[in-house]
């Protein structure tokens, strides 16, 4: 009996202390849940899950299959706490015991555009292929397995009498296993990537992410067995990739144009023109940077991206933006230099993460970051520039202007040349 009594009474401290427990955690995640509500991060990017709130019993086991942290448990019921991070693995409906979880594209709020695509991966228009993000589905095998299937189906058609056979437009998964489709059948390829590098979406991921893939099966290298890995031993392995199959990649070459030409199609960038029988649009979904459009904007000095805010120090840093990346940018380069200023054309951040709002009021407090809101940059001059705040004009010395204004989709460009898109409001 004694022992009964002393085994019962620890059942129940484990229980109290399993249940003091599992409040802390939800009242964690309904915490973030709401500032993700109010800083106006609760839309999701693209596919994500919508869950049932009758069938989810509130197991967890979604929470634990998400490797981005963003399903939480409220109530006693799975939520999308984190919507921003959620890039559609779909890694949480697979470990639903009870079917509970769907994807779908876009919200009842925001709609997201998705291409037309056929099985074979042409889009209505006759000769134009989207493989990989930009068709809607996320994620390296998936993007991968797409770029090298497109190309399948455009040899198959043969050649035309164009000068390539198809130009691939962009250098992330599923263009690069597109351009190692199109050496393996010996077709006449132009493979074009608006940065200086390769890798797409995960050259963006942030200092050493680890990204999670199923394995890859690419032609002329076959299969790589990847499950977890770091974005730096990726694009190294990219880079590999690029030097053992001499895959030629046109970095700096920006798509602006897309043209019919007799059977075929004519492909401008800044730089020339490509005639081709086949476009393959692998350009993912985070487009070309957004440009301020001022006068001195075509300096060296002015970058959309930034590489390494070592290269900046001592230096008078301009930032411009209002998101997670362009404040995330300004307090990188204040660590090397007392001389950066963020401005943002907005009256306050609505739309960042509260860590970052955190590091940014801090950085402002302490006097590491000038902070300029309500302020339009009007021209960039070769060692100043010139800004409108509240009204009133700004002359800043200035020696590197980091512009993260977000990404333009060439959405009207493909619809000119009569690409059809469904708008999609939490649909799959
Ligand atoms: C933070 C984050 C974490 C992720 N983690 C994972 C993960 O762990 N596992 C996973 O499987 N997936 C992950 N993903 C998703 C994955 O990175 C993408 O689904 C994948 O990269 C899509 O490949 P893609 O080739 O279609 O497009 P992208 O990788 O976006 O590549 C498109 C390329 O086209 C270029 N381009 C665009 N426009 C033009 C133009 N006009 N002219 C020339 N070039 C152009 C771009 O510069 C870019 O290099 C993550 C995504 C993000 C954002
Ligand atoms: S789709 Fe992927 S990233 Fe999004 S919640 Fe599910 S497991 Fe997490």
């Amino acid at each position: 009996m004694k022992y009964l009594l002393l085994y019962a009474a620890l059942l129940l401290i484990v229980m109290l202390l399993y249940i003091g427990r599992r409040r802390r955690v939800q009242r964690a995640h309904a915490t973030e849940l709401q500032q993700a509500i109010e800083g106006g991060m609760a839309e999701p990017p693209s596919l994500h899950p919508v869950i049932d709130p009758v069938l989810c019993l509130g197991s967890s086991s979604c929470v634990r299959a998400c490797p981005e942290e963003a399903l939480g448990i409220v109530k006693g019921k799975a939520v999308l706490k984190n919507a921003a991070a959620c890039i559609g693995h779909g890694a949480c409906a697979a470990a639903c015991p009870v079917e509970a979880i769907t994807l779908v594209f876009g919200t009842e709020r925001r709609g997201i555009d998705i291409p037309y695509v056929k099985p074979d991966f042409e889009t209505n228009v006759p000769g134009i292929f989207i493989a990989g993000e930009l068709g809607g589905m996320g994620l390296i095998r998936k993007a991968a397995e797409q770029g090298k299937q497109a190309i399948a189906t455009i040899a198959r058609r043969g050649r035309g009498g164009m000068d390539y056979d198809v130009v691939i437009i962009g250098a992330g998964p599923a263009g690069i296993a597109g351009g190692l489709a199109a050496i393996e059948k010996k077709m006449r390829y132009a493979l074009l990537e608006q940065e200086e590098s390769l890798g797409g979406a995960v050259y963006h991921y942030p200092r050493n992410k680890i990204a999670m893939t199923a394995p890859l099966d690419l032609p002329l290298i076959g299969k790589v067995r990847f499950s977890e890995v770091s974005k730096e031993k990726l694009l190294e392995f990219w880079h590999g990739v690029i030097h053992r199959t001499r895959l030629r990649v046109r970095v700096g070459e920006q798509m602006e144009r897309i043209e019919r030409s007799g059977d075929g199609f004519v492909v401008s960038t800044q730089h020339r023109s490509y005639r081709c029988g086949a476009v393959l649009l692998a350009i993912g979904r985070r487009g070309t940077p957004r440009k301020l459009e001022v006068p001195g904007e075509e300096l060296s000095k002015v970058v959309y991206r930034l590489i390494d805010p070592e290269q900046y120090r001592d230096q008078h840093v301009l930032v411009v933006g209002g998101g997670d990346s362009a404040v995330e940018a300004a307090l990188a380069c204040a660590e090397h230099s007392p001389h950066v200023a963020l401005s943002y054309r907005g009256a306050a951040f609505s739309r960042i993460k509260q860590k970052t709002r955190q590091a940014l009021d801090s950085g402002v407090a302490d006097g590491r970051l000038k902070l300029l809101l309500n302020s339009n940059v009007q021209a960039i001059e070769s060692d100043s520039v010139v800004l409108d705040v509240n009204g009133s004009k700004l002359r800043l010395r200035n020696e590197a202007v980091i512009v993260s204004a977000g990404g333009v989709l060439p959405f009207d460009l493909l619809k000119s040349i009569g690409i059809d898109f469904e708008t999609k409001h939490g649909t799959t």
